[in-house]
């Protein structure tokens, strides 16, 4: 592995510590301390596969090691970041690269300069993290590619299921609404007859991206079936959700999809649910779905709100 330390701006001047110090220690029991410590960080290391877990037990261990005050991960690629501990004047930072893997960088930081010795530890240390991190990354990549919708890139009704379920609860805990949007392409079946199935999925695609563009909810949009999708608008209330339907239903009108040099348009339909006391996850969708019904049945292109006393 190659740690490269990148723009390390261990030079700042600093403003006074507020890291305490450890009891200075003989050099041969520091050795020693060393070697347990890295022993256990190891074995540690290996418990977990999820990644926010594998970087709290590092960041925990190494503070055994060496007195930091915050820690940082990214990965831009992988759209992820983690910041643990309170951020500090000077930093190191260290970019973790194997041949094969962009594992992303690290900062280290506090308020007090890194000497020589401390830096030359967290350098030996990172090499720990190295296998342990590329294990955690590849199984956040499985798993997200298994709740995902390799067509539109939205979660899939497996990552559906579980966000409503998660939010469902919150909702319920933290006395805040909850809403969903059953949402149905307009004579979608036509769109496959006239211009081919590819056509089509190009549709399905540009819709998709529309939905997400107009609720900023990229976690919570989903492709529940063929050409029907699923957002959950969290700590939204009926009217807030009428709205943000409203605004999709006329994105996807105004939307011109260019195909084969054509440009194809299309309309979409839309129940709204809102998320009554004591409901239940099964009764609170099949209300939007019963809205979506009558926004079909009332013409279509239209967004329809299920009344609050329709609990199924
Ligand atoms: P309605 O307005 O009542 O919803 O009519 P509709 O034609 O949209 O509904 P229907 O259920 O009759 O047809 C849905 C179509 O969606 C049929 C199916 O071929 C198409 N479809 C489902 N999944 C996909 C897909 O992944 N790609 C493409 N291109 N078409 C799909
Ligand atoms: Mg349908
Ligand atoms: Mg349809």
């Amino acid at each position: 592995m190659a740690i490269s330390v990148g723009t390390g701006n261990n030079a700042v001047s600093s403003k006074e510590s507020t890291v305490r110090l450890r009891v200075p220690v003989k050099h041969e029991d520091l050795h020693e301390q060393y070697a347990q410590s890295r022993a256990r960080l190891t074995q540690a290391l290996q418990t977990s596969l999820e990644l926010t877990i594998v970087l709290e037990i590092f960041f925990e261990h190494i503070q055994k090691l060496v007195p930091i005050q915050g820690f940082h991960y990214g990965h831009p690629g992988k759209n992820c970041q983690l910041q643990l501990g309170r951020d500090g004047l000077h930093r190191l930072n260290y970019r973790l690269n194997t041949p094969k893997d962009n594992l992303g960088a690290i900062t280290f930081s506090r308020g007090k300069r890194f000497t020589e010795v401390e830096m030359a530890t967290l350098e030996s240390v990172i090499s720990t993290l190295v296998y342990p991190l590329r294990n955690a990354l590849q199984y956040r990549d499985a798993v997200q590619s298994a709740l995902r919708d390799p067509l539109t890139g939205t979660g899939n009704r497996v990552a559906l299921e579980q966000t409503l379920e998660r939010e469902l609860s919150l909702a319920q805990r933290n006395c805040q609404p909850l809403s969903l949007l059953a949402i149905d392409i307009d004579h979608f079946k036509r769109v496959n007859d006239s211009h081919g199935h590819a056509s089509g999925d190009e549709v399905l695609r540009e819709v998709a991206q529309g939905i997400v563009a107009v609720t900023r909810q990229t976690d919570l949009t989903f492709r529940y079936g063929g050409e029907e999708f699923v957002v959950v608008l969290n700590k939204t209330d009926a009217e807030g959700a009428r709205v943000i339907a409203e605004r999709i239903r006329l994105f996807v009108e105004k939307l011109r999809v260019e195909t084969h040099n054509e440009l194809l348009q299309v309309t979409i339909s839309i129940g709204v649910s809102s998320l009554q006391a004591e409901e239940e996850k099964n009764s609170l969708f099949q209300r939007a779905d019963k809205a979506l019904y009558n926004a079909k049945r009332n013409g279509r292109n239209r967004v329809e709100v299920a009344k609050a006393d329709q609990i199924s």
